[in-house]
């Protein structure tokens, strides 16, 4: 079966490479699939859940970027990944209080706060899949 070579970047430079039979992604349009021979496509991320079909489903919180499609290779940029098994729950919950609070403080940075906010949801909804 015909497999899609996954690369993923962050800030921090390469996070993975893999392989994948369907990469499920959370595009601006919503939940998006890609298989083998899909054509070219470049797609905004949200904040949001991604799957990946590896040697088993492999589930991640990705806190935004850009996804590349071609020739069955997939480049993932994003601002940050986590693996479902490498999310620190208590961390998350920490940083979700904390963007609660500026959301609650009209001297905030509002918008900032409303990112962070997604950013930690999205974490522990994932964590506790
Ligand atoms: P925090 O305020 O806890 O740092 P954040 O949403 O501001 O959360 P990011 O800027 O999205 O954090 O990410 C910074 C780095 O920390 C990234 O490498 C990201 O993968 C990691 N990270 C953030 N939150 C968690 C978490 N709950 N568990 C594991 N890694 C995390």
């Amino acid at each position: 079966m015909k497999k899609i070579r996954v690369k993923i970047l962050t800030p921090d430079g390469l996070y993975k490479t893999t392989e994948a039979s369907i990469v499920n992604v959370t595009s601006e349009d919503g939940q998006r699939g890609i298989l083998p021979s899909h054509m070219p496509i470049v797609m905004i991320l949200n904040i949001g859940k991604m799957e990946l079909e590896e040697e088993k489903r492999e589930v991640y919180a990705v806190a935004g970027g850009m996804l590349y499609f071609k020739d069955d290779e997939c480049t993932i940029l994003c601002s940050a990944i986590e693996n479902k098994d490498e999310i620190d729950l208590d961390r998350a919950i920490k940083a979700k209080e904390r963007a609660l609070e500026h959301l609650s403080d009209p001297n905030s940075d509002l918008k900032r706060a409303e990112v962070a906010l997604k950013r930690a949801i999205n974490r522990i909804d994932i964590r506790s899949l």
